[in-house]
């Protein structure tokens, strides 16, 4: 439920309100940035009375929010929110990021090497997984707490802060010693016990879209983040399942304006994972930029073809110096 006070109510006639509230056992969040002092309430599980509110001094309008998340929606916070990883900032009027790394730290040569070469060409970012989601258990699985301590001497030698996943709330605590920022998978966006751990942890977190998940499921799980006081989530759209099978996943673009207009939250576009295919990565990452995403997360390896994971959908060294120049010729156009 939200709040909005008309143009004359003041300090006194608002703490009335917030009281009221409170007397319902719930709880009155003042929402800063908006035109009206507008306060968002919080705390139930279905429709609220709002009887003993509607008629208080200086109450304008009560409108009921039925919506599954609250927080992560600009009616409860018009101001955009800016995640700062590291000395990084990324959301609305920064310049896009790049997000750039192996699938998976697969050894300390690789990780560094693959560091060194996306921090020359302009990353922002270091990726790398450490714990791997696979899809079946014959596969790599990540070198888990050894490869968060390769991701750390790749940030000691380039100063690249790391991005790196977290599958499970038992290891939150682990991965948060070594990442700037903790991804959630797109297997793991409903792992609700996941989120909230997340939630209560002060580091950021980029959630991956799930890959059968609508928009309003993707944004009530970030909610859960934020419900538990995290408040530094970043929102990426990492492509759908479809009936399409010509790509890995089908890319739903119109999410990023979208997320921009019923989030605060900032959006990237992880085109890697998205297309499957090396050679669609660079289209559709540049696609994405002009869509308005605030970054772009994408697989390099030094040697696609021998990667443990991801090989066909990982850019060169050389295709990601290539990106690199497009992307800023880009920014200069977005006017960045
Ligand atoms: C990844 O980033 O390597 C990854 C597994 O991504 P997703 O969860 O989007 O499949
Ligand atoms: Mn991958």
């Amino acid at each position: 439920m939200l709040i909005v006070m008309n143009h004359k109510a003041g300090p006194k006639q608002i703490e009335a309100v917030v009281k009221a509230v409170e007397q319902m056992g719930l709880t009155a969040a003042p929402i800063p940035g908006s035109e009206r002092t507008a306060i968002g309430v919080l705390g139930n599980h279905g429709y609220v009375d709002d009887t003993t509110i509607r008629d208080l001094p200086g109450v304008q309008e009560v409108i009921h929010v039925s919506k599954p998340y609250k927080l992560v929606s600009r009616d409860f916070h018009p101001r955009h929110t800016v995640v700062k990883v590291g000395d990084v900032a990324i959301g609305e009027g920064k310049r896009p990021v790049v997000v750039a790394g192996p699938c998976a730290v697969e050894g300390e040569e690789q990780i560094v090497r693959t560091a060194r070469a996306v921090k020359k060409y302009g990353a922002d970012l270091l990726r790398g997984g450490a714990f791997k989601p696979r899809t079946g258990p014959h596969t790599f699985q990540g070198l888990r707490e050894e490869g968060l301590k390769l991701l750390a001497i790749a940030r000691r030698e380039t100063g690249l802060p790391i991005v790196t996943e977290v599958m499970s709330p038992d290891t939150v605590g682990l991965v948060a010693e070594y990442a700037d920022l903790l991804q959630v998978g797109a297997r793991n966006m409903q792992n609700f016990e996941l989120l909230k751990e997340l939630g209560r942890i002060r580091k950021p977190v980029l959630l991956k879209r799930g890959m059968s998940a609508t928009l309003e499921e993707f944004l009530a799980a970030a909610e859960y983040i934020l419900a538990e006081g995290n408040g530094q989530v970043i929102l990426c759209e990492r492509g759908i399942r479809t009936f399409e099978t010509a790509t890995r996943n089908t890319l739903d673009l119109a999410v990023v304006p979208l997320i921009r207009e019923m989030t605060h939250l900032p959006v990237m576009v992880d085109p890697s994972h998205a297309t499957g295919k090396r050679s669609l990565v660079a289209p559709m990452a540049k696609a994405a930029l002009v869509a308005g995403a605030h970054g772009v997360l994408v697989e390099v390896h030094p040697e696609p073809d021998k990667a443990l994971s991801d090989g066909p959908q990982s850019l060169t060294f050389h295709g990601f110096e290539a990106l690199m120049g497009e992307i800023r010729r880009l920014n200069e156009f977005l006017g960045f």
